[in-house]
């Protein structure tokens, strides 16, 4: 899983995010029972493979990896890829790691911001990047131009997950509270169980602003 020399795929003359999901690769829909109190509750795929659906204990939606299948969704995120680069700290548009600095940081790249900074221990489902990778992002994204933010990180810590949370009662699926695509579900909360889960999330810590416009001028 962890190749540290992914393919990369083209479309139109751009590269195509090593995240970005792929028209062959949409989500299977899998029907939900709920688990037995005794075995502490929650919901479970009818067939559930533990080894394949969940991850420390937490079901993860299921997906297709069959990168360059069909056409790029350039405004979505697969979510296993996801996973995959937020825990080996692989670049989001490349998809090699960003380990390897002297000063063992990581730079974050995040956008439809206005210029709202990275802040200490802030909780995000974007994974690290390259420099030379943000720069190109910058120059062929329409998302990030307006108002992308860049941080230097210190240090990426698990924090939780990001997914679709489902009653208890009827195991339907809950809109988020908080008006996003997916609710943030810490990794010690009970709701877990009521989630499946879309993206791996982690806090970001000991952050430094870097600024977009000389990023930019890196891709020029
Ligand atoms: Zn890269």
């Amino acid at each position: 899983m962890n190749d540290t020399k992914p393919r990369q795929f083209y479309w139109r003359g751009v590269r195509v995010p090593f995240i970005a999901p792929w028209s062959g690769e949409s989500q299977i829909r899998v029907s939900l029972v709920r688990l037995p109190d005794v075995l502490g509750g929650g919901i479970a795929y009818v067939g559930e493979s533990p080894r394949l659906d969940r991850r420390y204990g937490v079901l993860w939606v299921r997906m297709p990896a069959v990168r360059g299948a069909g056409e790029p969704r350039l405004a979505s995120v697969h979510a296993l890829r996801q996973r995959q680069a937020m825990s080996h700290m692989l670049c989001q548009v490349c998809g090699r790691p960003t380990f390897g600095r002297s000063d063992e940081r990581h730079l974050f790249l995040m956008g439809e911001r206005h210029g709202k900074p990275i802040t200490e221990g802030e909780k995000t489902a974007v994974p690290p990047v390259h420099e030379n990778c943000a720069a190109e992002a910058l120059r062929d994204c329409p998302h990030l131009r307006c108002g992308a933010v860049a941080a230097w990180v210190e240090y990426a810590a698990p924090w939780g997950v990001a997914g679709i949370l489902h009653d208890p009662a009827t195991l339907t699926p809950l809109p988020p509270r908080n008006g996003e695509e997916l609710a943030y579900v810490p990794l010690d909360s009970a709701d877990l169980r009521w989630t499946i889960a879309a993206r791996d999330v982690v806090s970001l810590h000991g952050c430094t602003p870097v600024d977009v416009d000389q990023l930019m001028a890196l891709a020029a």
